[in-house]
């Protein structure tokens, strides 16, 4: 007797759906996100990354030709894939009150709490402002194709973007300069870390 999991379903069915760019005729496409990750910032402008924990967050998804967003039939970005595969398939969209609060984001994030690491030398702390919190996130944009001619590719290629922004971890107040306001050029981060933080004051 033949048996059908929940997986061998979707992949038979994600296995017929196509897409045509409405632009350009385009077959594949990219999936927007920001990801973010813990980084350590040094005084010389080095930049490092913390641990393995990160957290991504879709964007939208686009043409892997033209670079056309797609957006539904209300002219609404879609950003998450079951919606995706609906607006594959032609099935009218599920109305966002729905399908719940959350739905559309989908986290990676561990629930461990890490310590907050020693300092290294020659590194800056960071400060919360608005909270206290003493991890500080980088944010940046990646484009990852997922798709293609054939329906979904198996092993994504992802590529690294550039920073949308950096925030606190712990209340995700994003990081803002007199200046600039928010801003994401890791230069200003240093002297931003050496104003706004007064343990690197001399
Ligand atoms: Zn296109
Ligand atoms: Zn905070």
């Amino acid at each position: 007797m033949e048996e059908k999991n929940a997986t061998g379903e979707l992949e038979q069915q994600q296995q017929e759906l196509t897409f045509e760019c409405p632009k350009c005729g385009g077959k594949a496409i990219y999936e927007h996100e920001v990801n973010y990750e813990n980084i350590y910032v040094f005084e010389n402008g080095e930049i490092e990354i913390g641990d393995d924990r990160w957290e991504s967050e879709k964007v939208k998804y686009s043409c892997g030709e033209c670079s056309w967003t797609i957006v539904d039939e209300d002219n609404c970005i879609i950003r998450d894939e079951p919606s995706l595969i609906r607006w594959l398939r032609k099935e009218p969209k599920i109305a966002r009150d729905e399908r719940g609060e959350d739905h559309g984001e989908v986290k990676w994030e561990s629930d461990q709490q890490y310590d907050i690491p020693y300092l290294q030398p020659g590194q800056l702390r960071f400060v919360c402002p608005n909270c206290g919190g003493e991890q500080l996130d980088a944010g940046y944009y990646t484009a990852t194709y997922v798709f293609d001619q054939d329906g979904f590719v198996e092993y994504p290629k992802t590529y690294g973007g550039d920073y949308k922004h950096f925030r606190c971890n712990a209340c995700r107040w994003i990081v803002e300069d007199e200046e600039y306001g928010q801003f994401n050029d890791p230069e200003i981060l240093v002297p931003w870390l050496k104003a706004n933080c007064d343990q690197n004051r001399d």
